[in-house]
Order: C-alpha cells, then sequence, then structure tokens
C-alpha cells in the first residue's frame, strides 16, 4: 500500500490498482490541493438570452479547472469523481463564492440579471449546507433573490426528502430552482407538479433534434407542459440560427447556447456584455 498526505487529511490507495484507477485517485489529490490553494478552480459563465427581447436575463456558473500541468481541464472529466467525495462541498463553495463576487461587481455596474449555479444531490446530505450558502451570500452582500439553483430530474430523486426540502427553503428566500437537463431523467410528469420548481430547462439533446418531427415533437410539448404547470421555459444547446428561431415559435422563453452565447472567462463576459 501506499500513501499520500494533503493538508486535509490522508488518503491511501491499494497496489493492485490499474492505472485508470491510479490516474483518478490522482485526479481527487489533485482537486484537494486545488482546492486548498485556491486559483486552480475557476468559472466560466454562458448567457441566457431572453428569446422576445434578445436581451441577458443572467448566467450559468460553469465550472473549471486550470491544472498547473494538464491545462484546463472540463467539469466532465472531474465532477463526477468529485461528487462520490467529500470535495463537491468545498467544490461547490469556491463556485459559488467567485460567481456571488463577480455578479456582485456586475450588479453595481448595472447588470440586472442572476446566476445559475448546478448542485450535486450528494449536497443534500450535507445537513449545513444551507447554512453554508447563506454565508456566502451574506459575504457576497447578495440577495437569494439574485441566484437560481440547477437541479436535474435524477438529483432531485437520489435524495428526494432532503433535496426537496433544501430547495423549498431556498426558494421561500426569492431563489428560483431550475430543473436541469429536462427530459433526460426517470422522473415521472406527476411528480413534477410537486416538486418545489420554477422553470425547465429543455435538454440540448431535444434542440439538437429541431428541424426534425421528433425533436419539434418534444420540444413543442415540454414548452406546453410547462406553461399549464406555470413554470418558465430554457432552451439548452441552441447552436443554430434554425434552433434558436424554432425555440422562439414554440414559444420557449429563454435560450443558453453556443448560438447565443459561449461560456466566457469573468473578461470576457463583461465585453461581451459591453460592461465598464
Ligand atoms: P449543465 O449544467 O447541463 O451545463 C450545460 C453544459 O452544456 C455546459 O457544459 C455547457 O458548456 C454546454 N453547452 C452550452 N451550450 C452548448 C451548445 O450550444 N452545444 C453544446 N454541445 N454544449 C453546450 P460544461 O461546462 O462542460 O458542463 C458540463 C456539466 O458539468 C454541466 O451540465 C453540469 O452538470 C456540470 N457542472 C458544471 N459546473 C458545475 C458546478 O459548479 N457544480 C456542479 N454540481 N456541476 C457542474
Ligand atoms: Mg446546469
Ligand atoms: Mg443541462
Ligand atoms: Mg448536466
Amino acid at each position: 500500500h501506499q500513501a499520500r498526505t494533503t493538508r486535509s487529511g490522508y488518503a491511501i490507495f491499494d497496489t493492485s490498482w490499474d492505472r485508470r484507477d491510479r490516474q483518478r485517485f490522482r485526479r481527487l489529490v489533485d482537486l484537494g490541493e486545488a482546492l486548498e490553494h485556491g486559483d486552480e478552480i475557476c468559472v466560466a459563465y454562458q448567457p441566457q438570452v431572453d428569446l422576445t427581447t434578445g436581451e441577458c436575463t443572467g448566467v450559468e456558473a460553469l465550472c473549471r479547472w486550470e491544472h498547473p500541468r494538464e491545462g484546463l481541464i472540463p467539469p466532465g472529466d472531474f465532477m463526477p469523481f468529485a461528487e462520490q467525495s467529500h470535495l463537491i462541498g468545498p467544490l461547490t463553495e469556491a463556485v459559488v463564492a467567485e460567481a456571488l463576487a463577480d455578479l456582485a461587481s456586475w450588479r453595481e455596474r448595472g447588470f440586472g440579471g442572476d446566476v445559475s449555479i448546478n448542485l450535486s444531490p450528494g449536497l443534500f446530505r450535507d445537513p449545513d449546507l444551507q447554512d453554508r450558502l447563506m454565508a456566502h451570500f451574506r459575504f457576497a452582500n447578495m440577495d437569494p433573490q439574485q441566484v437560481r439553483f440547477e437541479v436535474t430530474e435524477s438529483g432531485i430523486i437520489e435524495e428526494p426528502n432532503r433535496g426537496i426540502n433544501t430547495l423549498a427553503a431556498f426558494r421561500s428566500r426569492g431563489s428560483r430552482i431550475s430543473v436541469d437537463d429536462f427530459g433526460t431523467g426517470h422522473s415521472s410528469l406527476a411528480y413534477l407538479a410537486d416538486l418545489p420548481v420554477d422553470e425547465l430547462k429543455i435538454d440540448k439533446h431535444f434542440i439538437q433534434g429541431l428541424g426534425h418531427a421528433w425533436g419539434e415533437a418534444i420540444v413543442g410539448a415540454s414548452v406546453t407542459l410547462a406553461g399549464k404547470l406555470g413554470l418558465d421555459t430554457v432552451a439548452e444547446g441552441i447552436e443554430t440560427e434554425l434552433q434558436r428561431d424554432k425555440c422562439r415559435e414554440l414559444g420557449c422563453g429563454r435560450a443558453q447556447g453556443f448560438f447565443t452565447g459561449r461560456p466566457m472567462f469573468r473578461a470576457d463576459f463583461e465585453a461581451w456584455l459591453g460592461l465598464q
């Protein structure tokens, strides 16, 4: 057995692990260190645009890891194992802290939008989650009203009681709750009506089907369902003008995709928005 110590504790790995296990383990140790040291974890912001007015209503905060040796690592390559470890808490707090500080500075300069934060289901197991997040709001002098929390359908179902209680508590403080990747989970539609949610983010898979009968049927039905339940809709992954126009025709409220705005680091987003 070999052991490696980090400032937050120590970890042991078994020599029978294969290369992939060791790589994953190495990443986890690196991520723990990155979170202790500070500036390797950063946030990219992707605009959400009102499909009627064209106005930017807010941004989604998307986590990035600027690894000293490996370069920029996308969340798909570290979020899954962070979610299986205790690091998901500190990682989420790092994103929240940076996003709230940036939002505060943008709002001082006249930006009227909000920020969407992704929450992993495992976070709901932490009884202190609400207090921790509220401390970040106070520190940034921001109001929960300026934040949306995104959770996937399967995420809510994974931790139904604690998940729903936490989301309901934030909602009563004025935060909006979004169902991320809508249509890809396994929740029943009946269940959706009882959840404390405000909007559906229609998954990019269905948006990519626009221009085909199946895609239009699914996006159209999702928008209609959302409307009947009193929920807003955001189309995720709009890559073409045709997809944007179809979403607008089908009555979708907002768009988020490479066509309307790529994820950008702070300075690029400020330039994109025309902030002084
Ligand atoms: P998500 O929350 O569904 O975020 C949207 C993803 O779609 C982002 O990928 C974004 O870059 C990508 N995207 C946006 N527009 C387009 C488009 O037009 N075409 C295509 N093909 N893709 C588009 P990203 O940034 O790689 O994030 C992947 C996932 O990682 C996110 O999916 C989310 O589930 C997770 N994630 C990212 N940041 C965080 C975080 O801070 N906390 C948690 N828990 N999860 C996060
Ligand atoms: Mg999301
Ligand atoms: Mg999504
Ligand atoms: Mg996702």
